[in-house]
């Protein structure tokens, strides 16, 4: 057994997307800021509506999945398949935009507070033109482990918990997404295995902890180094921390705004299914 320590340190930048909304990007901020087989997340959160009310209108993707996270608030996804997906305090939305998706996360409240993540799961070649793909998961549908100090709630993978396996509310991704939000009391430790050779961040959103005896940064990707298990013990005024790892794809990635592929031809030839509207087809 080997314990991860911190690698590296990427703190969030301030920036808008969308229509005008405020976020806090950290992975994905720049090209060479990636974590194969992430390439993007994003924290959203603000009392003040005017940071969000302008929402995401309709737009494209293509080659990789999106996973938005609500901690709390309310927005709406709807997409050119049909689908419409109410996400609120504590749901999650998994898309899988494939060969093409186009589709719009518009906030459905005028004031109070919205909070949330976004990530970008990248696809390997084999799988960016896959029909594209939606799912949504109620709180009520994502496992919440308890544990001494505190709870986990298991977006995606598979832990163990003082020994024990869990499942999260999504599994089979060539990549083996692990996506957990760890709520962690006062003084509350948490031990969990992350397989060897897997990249992996823990991103504290709330409160203070450390790995080790490392402090992590707020707002930040705390990268983590090699080894097959983490130990986080909270500070004392407990902590939330994400925690997001996979399989490294390890193919060349060429992002263009919303399209993420393996080439630049490939990507030329998106902007050209898109202007004929053959993206979704
Ligand atoms: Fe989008």
């Amino acid at each position: 057994m080997t314990l991860r320590s911190l690698k590296q340190i990427i703190p969030a930048l301030e920036t808008s997307d969308g229509a005008g909304v405020r976020i806090k990007r950290s992975i994905g901020q720049q090209p060479s800021v990636r974590l194969d087989p992430f390439l993007m997340l994003d924290e959203f959160g603000s009392v003040d509506a005017a940071d969000y009310i302008a929402g995401f209108p309709s737009h494209p993707h293509r080659g990789f999945e999106t996973v938005t996270y609500m901690i709390e608030g309310h927005m709406l996804h709807e997409d050119h398949l049909g689908n419409r997906g109410n996400l609120r305090n504590g749901g999650v939305q998994w898309m899988t935009a494939g060969r093409g998706i186009i589709h719009s996360e518009m906030p459905q409240q005028e004031e109070g507070v919205m909070r949330g993540f976004q990530l970008w799961l990248n696809l390997p070649a084999a799988d960016k033109m896959t029909k594209a793909g939606y799912q949504d998961f109620q709180p009520e549908q994502i496992p919440e482990i308890g544990f001494e100090g505190g709870t986990l709630k298991l977006i995606a993978g598979s832990v163990v918990v003082d020994g024990k396996p869990h499942e999260g509310a999504v599994s089979e991704r060539s990549t083996r997404p692990l996506y957990a939000d760890i709520h962690l009391d006062a003084g509350g430790q948490l031990s969990l295995p992350v397989p060897a050779g897997h990249n992996g961040m823990l991103y504290l959103y709330e409160g203070g902890a450390s790995l080790g005896d490392v402090a992590l940064k707020k707002s930040a990707a705390n990268i983590l180094g090699d080894g097959d298990r983490i130990t986080i013990t909270a500070g004392s005024s407990g902590a939330r921390i994400l925690l997001i790892a996979g399989k490294p794809i390890g193919e060349p990635v060429v992002q263009y705004g919303p399209f993420v592929m393996n080439t630049k031809e490939e990507i030329e030839q998106t902007l050209r299914d898109y202007r004929d509207g053959r993206l979704t087809a």
